[in-house]
């Protein structure tokens, strides 16, 4: 069976009822794993507390590099995932589908699991070639062992806009999600890798996702930043009906 997620990305955000409330007030339900993404300097502070994850790293393990973070030093602050090709990192940074692919495999040399994002813009989606546009994201970022890499799909347009995709939408990528990790990724990564839903969930529109979605979790950007509403996901993570 797949694992099953609920990532909370903060972004370069913090909880307004401060750190230490929130991961107190988290109670994840036993069959889901829950993983949180602060910005780096917080990781400290919830290390041993919650399951963390880095929101970005490098591609470098060290050295002159002003500014970045090496996945190493990511994994020696206690962080076991990271959050690679978020479309903020791709769009607003200039990261491409080169550089995301060193990255991801600089991350599993060194032990992390990955959270790769994919997803299209709506120009693309409406152009009909998403599943084109996905397939190739997920081509280049192709692993070369069996360890788990968490896929999420996050259409661009669905991202912080309220805009949700419908589970109907998301059950007809999950399909050509897994058709190109059959293709490109090494043999059983299309029935091993668990795919995440990101794009404005919140608890109120997890259970249309959650039924007809065919997804393994979520990713979740702006309701994750109150205990409530992220607990409330993450109880419907539990209720998958891929579960
Ligand atoms: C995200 O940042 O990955 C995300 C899905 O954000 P939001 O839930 O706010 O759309």
């Amino acid at each position: 069976m797949r694992n099953r997620y609920a990532v909370a990305n903060w972004k370069m955000n913090l909880p307004a009822e401060g750190i230490a409330a929130y991961a107190a007030a988290l109670r994840p339900p036993a069959a889901i794993r829950m993983v949180i993404a602060p910005a780096f300097p917080y990781l400290a502070e919830l290390r041993g507390k919650v399951t963390l994850a880095g929101q970005n790293c490098a591609d470098q393990r060290s050295g002159a590099f002003t500014g970045e973070v090496s996945p190493v030093m990511l994994r020696d602050w206690g962080a076991e995932f990271v959050i690679l090709g978020h479309s903020e990192r791709r769009t607003l940074f200039g990261e491409t589908d080169a550089l995301i692919a060193r990255k991801l495999k600089l991350a599993l040399e060194v032990g992390l699991t990955p959270i790769l994002c994919v997803g299209e813009d709506l120009k693309i989606r409406e152009s009909g070639k998403a599943a084109m546009f996905v397939a190739n994201q997920i081509k280049s970022a192709a692993p070369e062992g069996t360890a788990e890499v968490v896929l999420a799909y996050e259409p661009i347009w669905a991202i912080g806009t309220g805009k949700n995709a419908t589970g109907a939408m998301v059950a007809e990528m999950v399909k050509e999600l897994r058709a190109a990790l059959a293709r490109f990724w090494p043999a059983g990564a299309d029935e091993r890798t668990s795919i995440l839903y990101g794009g404005s969930v919140t608890p109120d529109n997890i259970a249309d996702l959650g039924q007809q979605g065919q997804i393994d979790g979520y990713l979740v950007g702006g309701a994750c930043l109150q205990s409530s509403k992220f607990s409330a996901i993450c109880e419907g993570v539990a209720r998958l009906a891929t579960a």
